[in-house]
């Protein structure tokens, strides 16, 4: 079921969402070569807590952590544990968090200390793909006039999209209907109407889409080792458009 969140179900929604930006900004200001995704990790948690929300990951599914924190080649859900960041490397970190019963979910992806050109270009892409996306985020649209947008935005780079894994409805849970898909003709699903919130995410490959899970149930990399990226922010669909949830004072943080 899609369901429109009331105005009062969108503040809630909101503070969740900025909760979610802090605990990326504390993230984002803790990653530089020599610190574990564990300690990261902690951080965050430490950030969620601090604002009287829960880390909505931590037992979803039964994931062990807070968030969830993939390194270079790892495309989603990669454990915090001891692995170090290194000079060179590119983390993205996902982090969810819920208040009074409503969840935000947003994840970005950093360079630690100097990365490649290549890199660069990756993530610069990855992002733009997310606002292509955003600009077909209106009431009336259909929901896969988002996902084509992004598709269209990153084939034209030259990158791949993995099939398997989708941006989703939020709200009272983390992941709920419609599923989101990152590519695809235009034009299908739902209708989009005011008060649905969305959480929009193009998870790219440089290279190949396949992916496989690692030994842990958890890990999911890249079949052929390529590098990935993963932006996400979560929306409310308006009249003109969107907002976006997973952000402190409408600015944008994380450019
Ligand atoms: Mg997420
Ligand atoms: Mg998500």
């Amino acid at each position: 079921m899609i369901t429109s969140k009331s105005s009062r179900e969108l503040e809630y929604m909101r503070e969740a969402g900025r909760i979610v930006a802090c605990a990326h900004q504390a993230a984002k200001r803790a990653i530089k070569p020599g610190i574990s995704t564990k300690e990261i990790d902690a951080i965050c948690e430490e950030e969620i807590r601090k604002h009287g929300a829960t880390p909505s990951f931590k037992g979803l599914y039964g994931f062990p952590a807070a968030t969830c924190i993939s390194v270079n080649s790892v495309l989603v859900h990669g454990i915090p544990d001891d692995t170090i960041l290194k000079d060179g490397d590119i983390v993205s970190v996902d982090i969810g968090a819920c208040y009074h019963g409503y969840h935000g979910d947003s994840a970005w992806t950093y360079a630690v200390g100097t990365i490649s050109d290549d890199a660069k270009e990756l993530m610069k892409v990855t992002e733009q793909s997310l606002f292509e996306g955003l600009k077909h985020a209106k009431a009336g649209n259909r929901l896969t006039d988002i996902s084509h947008a992004i598709g269209e935005y990153v084939y034209a780079h030259g990158y791949s999209i993995p099939h398997d894994y989708a941006g989703h409805g939020i709200g009272t849970s983390v992941h709920e209907d419609p599923t989101v898909p990152n590519f695809g003709p235009s034009g299908q699903g739902v209708v989009l109407k005011e008060g649905m919130t969305l959480a929009i995410e193009p998870m790219v490959h440089m290279g190949k889409p396949q992916t496989r899970v690692l030994k842990d149930n958890w890990t999911v990399v890249t079949k052929d080792g390529s590098l990935t990226a993963h932006y996400e922010h979560t929306i409310v669909i308006t009249k003109d458009g969107y907002e976006i949830l997973t952000t402190i004072n409408k600015e944008e943080l994380f450019r």
